[in-house]
């Protein structure tokens, strides 16, 4: 992001805008059009890559945006064939501040590559360290202590921020997540079913933002695109009874407090 365009957002001379920080835009058959569209909403958007083969294009086209940043990602349901991507991924980590999507999947399909997935997952928060600064969009699936076991032994929490993405742990791995300084990046699904109040009630509200996942999710039938985050911050209000411009205003506010710890920008 550039240094001016950061300030403006930090200023807050602003409106209050919506946040999307975990959508795979280049996954879209219109990925340019949808680049075009967040702009012209004025969505802050991360999008999140699955393997840094992309981060060219992504960072050739989100640099003629304004709301848009790209993670630098190797997604770990990836790693059991695209482990050696790990190389060019740490060869790129300098060119930015967002990291993701990056993390850990332990369900049953993706249990043979477990072991490659932790060395992966180790070098890359190793590396985050090194540079600091960073904010990481975390894949934690059947995995969240294990994850925060990672993080608390590989990453520099005081330098580097991690943001869970869809958290499907526990209510005390939610709390054990908080107290370390992460975010989490709540999304629509999360919000149905019985233990979305209890999970709730364990994310601290300055920890909270709002993601899509698209193109891996829907909305009234329709694969999900970053405008439909609104639906998320009205149910999310709901559920822990805030108005929904409130909730816009209380992710947004986070977003700006996250972006204030990023130390230094490529
Ligand atoms: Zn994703």
């Amino acid at each position: 992001m550039p240094e001016g365009d950061r300030d403006h957002i930090l200023r807050g001379r602003h409106l209050t805008r919506f946040v999307d920080f975990h959508c795979h835009l280049d996954l879209y058959p219109d990925f340019e059009a949808l680049v075009a569209e967040c702009e012209r909403l004025s969505i802050y958007t991360l999008a999140v890559t699955t393997t840094p083969r992309a981060w060219s294009k992504n960072k050739a086209v989100a640099s003629k945006t304004k709301y848009i940043r790209v993670g630098l990602g190797l997604h770990p349901q990836l790693v059991g064939t695209h482990s050696k991507e790990i190389d060019l991924w740490e060869k790129l980590l300098h060119e930015t501040a967002y990291v993701g999507e990056v993390g850990i999947d332990a369900s049953p399909q993706y249990a043979k590559s477990l072991p490659e997935q932790k060395q992966v997952f180790e070098r890359v928060l190793k590396a985050c360290s090194s540079e600091g600064g960073k904010v990481l969009s975390i894949h934690a699936v059947r995995s969240a202590s294990l994850v925060l076991d990672m993080l608390e032994e590989h990453l520099d929490l005081s330098a580097n921020t991690p943001v869970f993405h869809w958290f499907s742990g526990s209510p005390s791995e939610a709390r054990r997540a908080a107290k370390l300084g992460c975010m989490f990046s709540i999304n629509d699904r999360m919000l149905t079913g019985s233990k979305t109040q209890a999970l709730l009630k364990a994310i601290p509200e300055e920890a909270m933002l709002t993601e899509t996942d698209g193109p891996f999710t829907e909305t009234g039938g329709k694969t999900s695109r970053p405008k439909d985050v609104h639906i998320c911050v009205n149910h999310l209000a709901t559920q822990i009874g805030r108005d929904p411009t409130a909730v816009q205003s209380l992710v947004f506010e986070n977003l700006k407090r996250l972006l204030g710890q990023i130390r230094r920008e490529p």
